[in-house]
């Protein structure tokens, strides 16, 4: 048992990454990972001050529109998947609604302002410590054009949608997801 234990524990901690840290943000003593809970990742831990360093999942908030019935999508022009398409979208700011960072995101990166219309789902994998959160959302104004972390902007009719050249997991599943209810008439 203490094997699978050490095993099940070192999974958890390699996974979910230590995320470099190396010293405690509140005395700069050392942080070393411990158990403190038998059926949780093993925590950084300041060996000073006892300060426990959580390292909580990061929200990410994004758009899918539709423009002369076309999905709008950006081609990325930063690591990681540069050169790959994805929607608008970006890190949800503490304090910041999900629907408001979504609009904000969308407004810096393809240069279009938008209103979320309603939640299209949301994704999250093992591994990973995004969760992502994707509205279809109504353009309102602006015009598209490739803004911060983007070379280029495109809209792509449903039949189009360059699926082998798309960044990310949850941009496959979003599109996905937006395509079946299209194709269900409940949203364009
Ligand atoms: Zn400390």
């Amino acid at each position: 048992m203490a094997t699978h234990d050490h095993h099940h524990h070192h999974d958890h901690a390699h996974r979910r990454g230590g995320g470099g840290y190396r010293f405690c943000p509140r005395c700069a003593g050392p942080l070393a990972p411990r158990t403190l809970k038998d059926n949780e990742p093993r925590r950084l831990v300041c060996e000073k001050c006892s300060f426990i360093f959580y390292q909580d999942p990061k929200v990410v908030a994004g758009t899918i529109c539709t423009l002369d019935r076309g999905v709008v999508l950006l081609r990325r022009g930063i690591e990681p998947a540069m050169g790959k398409w994805v929607f608008p979208g970006g890190y949800v700011d503490r304090g910041e609604s999900t629907t408001e960072a979504a609009v904000r995101e969308t407004r810096e990166e393809s240069r279009l302002e938008v209103v979320t219309r309603s939640l299209l789902g949301v994704y999250s994998y093992p591994g990973s410590p995004n969760v992502i959160i994707v509205y279809v959302a109504d353009v309102v104004g602006g015009t598209l054009a490739a803004g911060d972390e983007s070379t280029e902007a495109g809209t792509f009719p449903l039949s189009r949608i360059p699926w082998d050249d798309l960044a990310f997991p949850s941009t496959v599943e979003a599109l996905k997801e937006f395509v079946r209810l299209c194709g269900a008439g409940e949203i364009c």
